[in-house]
């Protein structure tokens, strides 16, 4: 999984409207993250961090939204983008410890850790824009989802198999509907 893609996806309007927002405080970014290995346990979050990642995450659903849209995307958002790009070193370094063997780690100051996160990102989504994979780059096409998924498979509509279902279930729904108020 991309992490670009799950961060824009960190968002979206629910069943009925609601937001749903995985990261809506610095602890629930720490969790996000650390549950995708994108930081250290000892990693230290500060209340301008949140603002750091909802920032990248929506000038990157900025640049998916002009990706699948065919459009131009405004060029203060790839400014935006670049700039978190080159905030810290992207790249993890090798280690070589006798107990643990090879490791990679990023090798960046405890009050860089959302810069180094951001550049990680932006690199990813950077790859993965000017890549390959944009073509099939999609988004959801459930009523009340906003999420983006690679289209591995050309007829595939949905980004998961919760919102096909729910997109069946309501068709069958509005056919049956239909045929009653016949
Ligand atoms: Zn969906």
């Amino acid at each position: 999984m991309h992490p670009s893609i799950a961060l824009v996806n960190s968002a979206t309007e629910s069943v009925g409207g609601r937001r749903v927002d995985a990261l809506d405080s610095p602890e629930s970014v720490r969790a996000w993250l650390l549950a995708r290995d994108l930081i250290d346990s000892d990693g230290v979050l500060y209340e301008y961090c949140q603002g750091r990642i909802v920032a990248l995450r929506e000038n990157l659903r900025e640049l998916f939204t002009a990706r699948v849209g065919g459009e131009e995307p405004p060029p203060e958002t790839v400014d935006a983008v670049n700039r978190a790009l080159t905030s810290a070193p992207g790249a993890l370094l090798l280690r070589f410890d006798a107990g643990q063997g090879f490791t990679r780690r990023a090798d960046h100051p405890a009050t860089q850790v959302i810069e180094h996160v951001s550049a990680v990102v932006a690199e990813d989504a950077a790859a993965l824009l000017a890549g390959e994979d944009a073509s099939i780059l999609a988004q959801c096409e459930a009523d009340g989802c906003r999420r983006f998924f690679l289209r591995t498979h050309a007829r595939r509509q949905w980004c998961s198999t919760r919102c096909g279902d729910r997109v069946r279930a309501a068709r069958a729904y509005a056919r049956r509907r239909a045929a009653g108020s016949r």
